[in-house]
């Protein structure tokens, strides 16, 4: 355990002092048009860290009407200069990394390595990669057969106006930048929407977007409450899309809120990804790959491998090496260089998450390390210890719910088609992970589970160019990829008469 003796850098902190006006509109931080203010809290430590802006419906109109303004000419910027401003904002990204990386940490509470080395660097490289397509976004030339006369049909990818992003705490600038990236890029604006609980890095970064050439009113950022900011983007009749990251009880509410507009969505929500070791597996490799799989960023990842089915001949082997390994993760404040594991973002997660502990033990199964809250330095800090599960049986609530915390269940299975099956038999299907040095198994398993993305021998793996989303109950649509960049278009064909 790291002690708390951490002191957050001045520029941070000239940062936060001006964090009530964090709502941006154009080129403009401003407070909210009601004035009221949502404190943001340092989960590590429970100190409060600044007083945001609590926008609503009014921030909300202002914004969607200055992004509407920006489209006009946004929209007729040629691919190759709208490409550029991303790149240039890619750059920029990487300038600040530093800067980005503690106010993530600051906020979110993960460690400041896994602040730097993957938000902020995968979002540098999703600006980037999405910079490339605007040159790239190109229709098709169709072979109609008209009843009369001769036509040339083509077809253009046109954008859809303004887009809501919703993004939630767990990472808020990678998941930010993954929405609103691919709907610049396609000639969108867009009003971004962070977690009341994670708000800073999202004004970041509009702001460096406005250093780095990106045009007032093209990235707009509105904070506040789910129920008041969020709620007011999904209602609004100007907006045309909106993409949303969250729980699937969220998601549920904005398909049904969206049915009186008929709002094109990209939903990615939640998970209970089954990360399957068989006996043919790199064992250490395997136990390696479920820890990193359930608790990065302390376990609050979408995909998080919650559910780990292990081969019953490796089972011991396999528990034998979590608990050791998980027993000697560091926890302490992200910011301290030592610290392996952060706080859970906010003390309604933690109790959520202790929640489950509770009824893992109350359901019968085992707990093997864990599920206690640290004591000493870290006593006001949203804390959980790395905690492993075994015996535990399909129908449990730790098995079956998303628990979005560093809570690992372990099963046990005896052949290749029982572990596919109960690793499908979930309302989820967002990923899976799959351990095995048998090629035509690990292909044959990978295409019979149910999940928008199947790792095999590594877990927790982003890439911008690998689409990301759910089967079932995890969503539709997809984030990063070119699909996720059609998402953003809509197609016109054009008919010229040739006659
Ligand atoms: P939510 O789904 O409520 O939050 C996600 C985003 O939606 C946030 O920006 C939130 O704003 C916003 N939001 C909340 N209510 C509304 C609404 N009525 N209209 C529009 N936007 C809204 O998740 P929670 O923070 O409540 O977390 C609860 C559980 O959800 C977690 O324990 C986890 O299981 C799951 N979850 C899954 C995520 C994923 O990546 N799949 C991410 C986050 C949570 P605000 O935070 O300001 O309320």
């Amino acid at each position: 355990m790291t002690t708390m003796s951490v002191e957050i850098p001045e520029a941070a902190r000239t940062f936060l002092t001006a964090a009530a006006q964090s709502i941006l509109v154009g080129a403009e931080r401003m407070p909210s048009v009601g004035g009221e203010t949502i404190p943001t809290f340092d989960p590590a430590t429970g100190a409060l860290l600044a007083n945001i802006a609590a926008g609503g419906q009014a921030d909300v109109d202002r914004a969607v009407d200055t992004a509407h303004q920006a489209f006009v000419q946004w929209r007729q910027l040629s691919p190759a200069a709208r490409g550029r401003v991303l790149q240039d904002i890619a750059d920029a990204i990487e300038e600040h990394a530093e800067e980005l990386a503690i106010l993530e940490t600051l906020d979110n509470g993960k460690p400041l390595t896994e602040s730097t080395y993957l938000d902020v660097s995968l979002s540098a490289q999703i600006w980037r990669y999405f910079g490339g397509w605007t040159t790239k976004l190109g229709g098709l030339t169709l072979p109609v057969s008209p009843a009369v006369g001769e036509a040339l049909v083509y077809t253009r990818r046109e954008p859809l106006g303004v887009v809501g992003a919703i993004v939630p705490w767990n990472f808020p600038l990678m998941i930010g930048s993954w929405k609103v990236a691919p709907a610049l890029a396609a000639g969108n604006t867009a009003v971004l929407k962070p977690s009341e609980f994670t708000s800073l890095s999202a004004l970041r970064l509009a702001e460096i977007a406005l250093e780095a050439g990106l045009p007032p009113g093209v990235l707009n950022v509105v904070t506040g409450l789910g129920p008041d900011a969020g709620q007011a983007l999904i209602d609004h009749p100007g907006v045309a899309k909106i993409s949303f990251t969250g729980s699937t009880a969220t998601g549920r509410r904005i398909v049904t809120a969206s049915a009186g507009s008929l709002k094109k969505l990209t939903l990615e929500l939640g998970g209970k990804s089954a990360n399957i070791v068989f006996p043919d597996a790199d064992v250490e490799a395997a136990a390696q790959g479920a820890l990193n799989g359930i608790f990065l960023n302390q376990g609050q990842v979408c995909c998080a491998g919650s559910r780990l089915f292990v081969h019953r001949d490796v089972h011991d082997e396999v528990v034998a090496a979590l608990e050791a390994e998980a027993g000697e993760i560091l926890l302490g404040h992200g910011l301290d260089e030592e610290t392996q594991m952060g706080p859970l973002v906010s003390a309604r997660q933690l109790d959520r998450v202790a929640g489950y502990v509770e009824a893992g033990v109350r359901e019968g199964a085992t707990l093997v390390c864990g599920g206690e809250r640290p004591g000493g330095a870290l006593a006001d800090g949203h804390f959980l210890k790395p905690t492993v599960f075994t015996d535990v049986r399909d129908e449990m609530s730790i098995a079956t719910e998303e628990i979005f915390g560093p809570v690992l269940s372990v099963l046990t299975f005896d052949d290749e088609s029982e572990a596919v099956r109960r690793a499908n038999s979930s309302e989820y299907g967002l990923a899976a992970g799959v351990w095995t040095n048998d090629l035509k198994r690990a292909h044959r398993v990978a295409h019979a589970l149910e999940a928008g993305t199947v790792w095999v021998n590594m877990y927790n793996m982003i890439d911008p160019a690998a689409p990301f989303g759910g089967y079932k109950s995890s969503g539709y649509g997809r984030d990063l990829g070119e699909e996720s960049l059609l998402g953003y278009t809509q197609t016109k064909s054009v008919w010229i008469g040739m006659d």
